[in-house]
C-alpha cells in the first residue's frame, strides 16, 4: 500500500521508538519523585524542553508539553483570550482548524466574545491587509494557521504577526501542517505562540507542544499539581515530550532536503493528474502551498467513491471534504474558498511524506486517474435507463 495520508498522522520514526522506550520501561518515572527515577525523568523532560527551545530558537521556559495539537491550540485560543485583559475580540479565519475554531465559538458561547473570522480567496489565503484592518483596541487575540491541513494554503503570518505586534496584539499560529516542511523559528516568523503535535512528525499521537512567549499571561486549561509552571497541571508525559521534541529537531534539521525532493514529486503529481482526468481541480494555490499537500475535486465524481477505488488499486488518501461526525456537510475550507457544495463535496486529499518515492507518485497518480474514470463509468451506468430498479434488491420492477 502506498499511503499519501501524512497529513492525517505518520509512523512513530525508529529513533524516537529507540530514544523512548526506556522512558516507558526500565527509565520510567514521575519527575515530580524525589528519588532517583524521580530526577531521572525530570532530566529527560529538561532535555525534551531544550531540544524542543532549540528547534524553536526560543527559550525552554517558553514551552509547555501538550497531548497533541487540539490541546494546543485550545490552550492558546482560550489561555492567551481569557488570561489578556484588552477586551473580547478575537481576529480568526473561516478556514482554521476545528481546534480552533470550536475553541473560539466556546469563548463566543460562554465568555460574550466578539469573533472576526477573515474571509480567504479562491486559494484559501487569508488577506494580511484585512487581518490588520480588523485589528480594534479591544482585539485581545489573533490567532491564524501557518498552513492549512485541506488544501495546504500558506497563509502570511509574518505580515499578521508583524501587524499585532505594532498594536501589542498576542499572535498564534497552528503550525500543526507546517512543522517539518517550513521555518519554525518563532523570532523570525514574529509569534507570540505556535501549536506542534507530534504525530504528524514521527511522534506517537497523543503529544504535542505550545510555544508561548514566558511573559505572556496565559490562563490554564488544567488544574491540579501546577507541572509546566503551573500552565498545564498533570503529570508529565515524559516519553511524549521526548518524542515531540527529538521528532521536531529532526524534521527542522530535515525541513529544506525534504520540501525540496517531495515538492518536486508532488509538481509532478499534480501535473500528471490535472493532464489525465478531465475536468479536475487543484483545490488551493499551485506554489504557496505545503510541499507535501496534493488536492483535488474531480466535479461530478463523488469524492468518497474515488477515494475507495484508489485504495482498490493501493493507495490511501483521504476525502478533502472533512465530514463533521459523519454529516455530509461539504468542508467548511472549500466552501469559504468560494467552491459550490457539490464541487466541494468531491474533494480528494492526497499528502506525501519526505519519505514519499518517485515510484510511488508514479503509481498514485496512475491509480487516480484510472479510479476516477471507473467511478465516473459506474456513476453513467447507474444513471442509464432501468439502472434505478437494479439498485433497489428485493423489490419488484415496478
Ligand atoms: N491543527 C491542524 C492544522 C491539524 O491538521 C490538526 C490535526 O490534523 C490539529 C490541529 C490537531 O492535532 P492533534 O491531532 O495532534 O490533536
Amino acid at each position: 500500500m502506498i499511503y499519501l495520508d501524512a497529513a492525517a498522522t505518520a509512523p512513530v520514526r525508529t529513533e524516537i521508538l529507540e530514544l523512548i522506550k526506556p522512558l516507558l520501561t526500565t527509565e520510567f518515572g514521575n519527575p515530580s519523585s524525589r528519588h532517583l527515577r524521580g530526577t531521572g525523568a525530570a532530566a529527560a523532560l529538561d532535555y525534551a524542553r531544550t531540544t524542543a527551545a532549540t528547534a524553536l530558537g526560543c527559550r525552554p521556559g517558553d514551552i509547555v508539553f501538550t497531548s497533541g495539537g487540539t490541546e494546543a491550540d485550545n490552550l492558546a485560543v482560550k489561555g492567551l483570550a481569557l488570561a489578556a485583559p484588552r477586551g473580547r475580540h478575537v481576529v480568526s479565519s473561516q478556514v482554521e482548524h476545528p481546534a480552533v475554531l470550536e475553541s473560539l465559538r466556546y469563548l463566543e458561547r460562554s465568555h460574550g466574545f466578539r469573533l472576526t473570522l477573515l474571509p480567504v480567496d479562491g486559494d484559501g489565503r487569508v488577506d494580511p491587509a484585512a487581518a490588520a484592518a480588523a485589528l480594534t483596541p479591544d482585539t485581545t487575540l489573533c490567532t491564524i494557521m501557518y498552513a492549512n491541513n485541506e488544501v495546504g494554503t500558506l497563509q502570511p503570518v509574518t505580515e499578521v504577526a508583524g501587524a499585532c505586534r505594532s498594536l501589542g496584539v498576542p499572535f498564534h499560529t497552528d503550525a500543526v501542517q507546517a512543522a517539518g516542511w517550513l521555518p519554525v523559528q518563532v523570532r523570525d516568523l514574529g509569534v507570540d505562540a505556535m501549536s506542534i503535535s507530534g504525530h504528524k512528525l514521527g511522534a506517537p499521537a497523543g503529544c504535542g507542544l505550545l510555544y508561548v512567549r514566558g511573559a505572556l499571561p496565559l490562563e490554564p486549561l488544567l488544574h491540579g499539581g501546577g507541572q509546566e509552571r503551573g500552565k498545564r497541571s498533570g503529570t508529565e508525559n515524559v516519553a511524549g515530550a521526548v518524542a515531540v521534541a527529538a521528532a521536531l529537531a529532526l524534521a527542522v534539521a530535515e525541513q529544506d532536503d525534504a520540501a525540496r525532493r517531495t515538492a518536486g514529486l508532488r509538481d509532478r503529481f499534480i501535473r500528471e493528474v490535472l493532464g489525465g482526468v478531465p475536468g479536475a481541480l487543484l483545490t488551493g494555490p499551485a506554489v504557496q502551498r505545503l510541499p507535501g499537500h496534493a488536492s483535488f475535486c474531480f466535479p461530478g465524481t463523488a469524492g468518497e467513491a474515488v477515494l475507495l477505488e484508489v485504495e482498490r488499486r493501493g493507495v490511501l488518501c483521504s476525502s478533502g471534504s472533512a465530514c463533521a461526525a459523519g454529516s455530509d456537510e461539504p468542508s467548511a475550507v472549500l466552501t469559504a474558498m468560494g467552491l459550490d457544495r457539490e464541487t466541494a463535496q468531491t474533494a480528494v486529499r492526497f499528502t506525501l511524506s519526505p519519505h514519499t518515492t518517485p515510484a510511488d507518485m508514479e503509481h498514485a497518480a496512475r491509480a487516480v486517474i484510472d479510479a476516477v474514470a471507473a467511478v465516473q463509468g459506474q456513476q453513467s451506468r447507474d444513471s442509464s435507463p432501468g439502472a434505478g430498479r437494479r439498485r433497489v434488491p428485493g423489490r419488484p420492477p415496478s
